[in-house]
């Protein structure tokens, strides 16, 4: 496994591969790498040639200075998996290489959909997180991207971003979310909750399943599985509801009528962090 600091060795890395006929497969990831970001790295490795994985804190995606200095960050260990799930390239670049000086960067618009939820929440987080995805494809050069459904509007935004731009040559892959045994989305803000507030986190995802039950008995009214996940989350005590939704997969925006593939989200805050998850909604049973 080779390990680059500067875009341009970890460029002549990927350009290499590709000189040599490999497919890229690619996992952006912002470190303190745990399951989920392990069954990136299968995902890749089985569905391409070579693997490369960026490891980058993007302080433009966070809002709040505070939430950026408490972002856990292991260099050694994420470098451990990388090696043990096979990955061939990582580029873990200071800041100055992902942003460097005086070169004008592309900054892809989120749209309105960049407001809502996440982005309602966190002002400006899709701007940054765009930002600096434009950036690493841009050094990644033509390659598969694996993302996941955990982060499912951001997955939505970095999807349509790369459809709008075909010169970056990036297809992107989105995979499944990895849960704990009580169904939390493993998270590397998990890691911050005590143990009460650990214990009442699986709220999040009684709530998804709740409503997800409840589409495929039949209820097509978007706003009844909505009350059925504030009333789950609203009854948790140390969980406050941030917002739960029933958007349209196509297009991120929140529907009335269950007739399209749609998503229930869900984000709650606990004292100590601040959680999203998400479930596809089956169709109702026959
Ligand atoms: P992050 O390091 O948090 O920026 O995440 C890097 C990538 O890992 C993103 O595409 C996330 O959606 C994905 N990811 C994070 N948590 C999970 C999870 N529990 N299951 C699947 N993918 C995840």
């Amino acid at each position: 496994m080779e390990l680059t600091r500067d875009a341009a060795s970890f460029r002549e890395a990927t350009d290499a591969a590709r000189d040599g006929g490999a497919s890229i497969g690619f996992v952006p990831t912002m470190g303190a790498l745990h399951e989920g970001h392990r069954s990136l790295l299968r995902a890749a490795r089985t569905q391409t040639d070579r693997v490369a994985v960026s490891i980058f804190v993007n302080p433009m995606q966070f809002e709040d200075p505070d939430d950026l200095a408490r972002y856990p960050r292991d260099e050694a260990a994420d470098l451990a998996m990388c090696e043990a799930e096979g990955a061939d390239l990582v580029w873990a670049p200071p800041l100055e290489e992902v942003y460097p000086l005086g070169v004008e960067l592309a900054h892809p618009d989120p749209g309105e959909v960049g407001d809502l939820y996440e982005g309602a929440a966190r002002p400006g987080h899709f701007a940054g997180v765009l930002l600096v995805v434009h950036r690493l494809f841009d050094v990644a050069g033509p390659c598969t991207a694996f993302f996941g459904e955990k982060d499912a509007q951001q997955l939505f935004l970095v999807r349509r971003m790369a459809e709008r731009e075909p010169a970056l040559g990036v297809t992107i892959v989105g995979c499944p979310t990895q849960r704990e045994p009580d169904g939390l989305a493993r998270s590397s803000r998990n890691t911050a909750l005590p143990p009460e507030e650990r214990e009442q986190a699986a709220c999040l995802f009684l709530a998804l399943t709740e409503a997800a039950e409840r589409a495929r008995s039949g209820e097509r009214n978007a706003n009844a599985l909505v009350a059925v996940m504030a009333r789950e989350i609203g009854a948790t005590p140390l969980a406050r509801l941030d917002y739960a939704a029933v958007v349209d997969e196509a297009t991120f925006e929140p529907i009335g009528v269950l007739d399209v593939p749609a998503r229930a989200i869900v984000a709650a805050r606990f004292p100590s962090a601040r959680l999203i998850d998400n479930i596809a909604l089956p169709k109702a049973a026959a």
